[in-house]
This record gives structure tokens, C-alpha cells and sequence, in this order.
């Protein structure tokens, strides 16, 4: 099985990437700002729940979000493996998530982030913001804070699982096809 954690900030292209990498390795892609946006276009109580936390670009609470996951995952029983998009974003979420596929009998293969300048990922999502229809991407303080937010509490994930030699980094950067290969490259050694 291969669990992958999609990492990186905002806009560094996870989203892109992993549409690409299901397809070539038969995964189950679960991108839990796509869930949130689902559940808000469908006015559920958990959209209800995440609309005021997006629209400012904080971190929806862990307790809304890691439920959210583990419900998106035991939908899956059939699953080859995973790709985490945007989870695990704090240190409580990676805990949540590791004990969650332990229970499984599975773990973690890896994370890789894709490293891309702030000042390139705020042009990306001012340029996203045009098509994308979201709020969050159409207010250049919304995007530094995102930004910001991921500096303070997402990345310290990355350490979390660099402990145990399971975070990698690549140049997010170039053509869409190039930056594939850098992680196919990786994945293929788990
Ligand atoms: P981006 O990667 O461009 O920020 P996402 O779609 O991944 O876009 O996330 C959009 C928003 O959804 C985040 O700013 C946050 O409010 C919320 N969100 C997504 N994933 C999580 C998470 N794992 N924990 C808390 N909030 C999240």
C-alpha cells in the first residue's frame, strides 16, 4: 500500500499533481479543502462549520477535520493506498492520521513537498483566484495569511516526519510534466 502526504503551501500545485499521480498509481486521492468545499456547497452542518475559518484562511479546528478524514477514509476499504492533500496540517493531524493507519495495519510511505517561493505562490493563486470561483483566493491578505499559517503550523510537519527519514522535498517549480517525474522518482522507491 502506498500512503502519500502531498505537502506544501497553498498553490504549490498538490491539487495538479495528485489528479496525476491517482491515475499512475491507482490511489484514492482525498484533498480535505476539496471535502470542505463539497460539504459547503451542499450548506451541510460541517460546511456550515468550515466557512468562517476558510474565508479568513485559518485551519478549520483539528476535532471537525481529522473526523472528516477518518469518515473519507473508511469509505475506502478497498483502497491500494492513499494521497493526502492538504492533511495532515498540524502536528495534532499527523498524530490523528498515523494512528488511524495503524489501526489499518498500514503507515505512512512518505511526504514529499513541493517547494515554491512565496511571492510565485501568491502570483498562482491571484491567478487561480480569476477561474477558481473561491473567495480565499481573491484577496491578497487572505493569501499571505494561508501563507503565513502553513509557515507557523503546517510545516512543522514536515520535521514530524523527517524524524523518521520519511519527509522528502522537490523543486515545485518548471513544467507540470517535470515536476511529476521528480516525484514519480520518489515514489517509486517506497
Ligand atoms: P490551498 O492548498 O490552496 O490552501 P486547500 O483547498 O487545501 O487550498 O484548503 C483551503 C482551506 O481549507 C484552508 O485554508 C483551510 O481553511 C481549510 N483546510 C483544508 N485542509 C485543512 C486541514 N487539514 N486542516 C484544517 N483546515 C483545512
Amino acid at each position: 500500500m502506498i500512503n502519500l502526504i502531498l505537502f506544501g503551501p497553498p498553490g504549490s500545485g498538490k491539487g495538479t499533481q495528485a489528479a496525476k499521480l491517482v491515475e499512475k498509481y491507482s490511489l484514492i486521492h482525498i484533498s480535505t479543502g476539496d471535502l470542505f468545499r463539497f460539504e459547503m456547497s451542499n450548506n451541510t452542518p460541517l460546511g456550515q462549520q468550515a466557512k468562517a475559518y476558510m474565508a479568513k484562511g485559518e485551519l478549520v479546528p483539528d476535532s471537525v477535520t481529522i473526523g472528516m478524514l477518518r469518515n473519507k477514509v473508511e469509505a475506502h476499504p478497498e483502497a491500494r493506498g492513499f494521497i493526502f492533500d492538504g492533511f495532515p496540517r498540524t502536528i495534532p493531524q499527523a498524530e490523528a492520521l498515523d494512528a488511524l493507519l495503524l489501526e489499518k495495519k498500514t503507515t505512512v510511505s512518505g511526504l514529499i513537498a513541493l517547494n515554491v517561493s512565496d511571492e510565485e505562490i501568491v502570483q498562482r493563486i491571484k491567478l487561480r483566484g480569476k477561474t477558481s470561483g473561491r473567495p480565499d483566493d481573491n484577496d491578497e491578505d487572505i493569501i499571505r495569511n494561508r501563507i503565513t499559517v502553513y509557515k507557523n503550523e503546517t510545516s512543522p510537519v514536515y520535521d514530524y516526519y523527517a524524524r523518521n527519514g520519511k519527509s522528502h522535498t522537490v523543486n515545485g517549480t518548471g513544467s507540470l510534466l517535470a515536476i511529476f517525474r521528480r516525484l514519480c522518482k520518489i515514489i517509486n522507491g517506497f
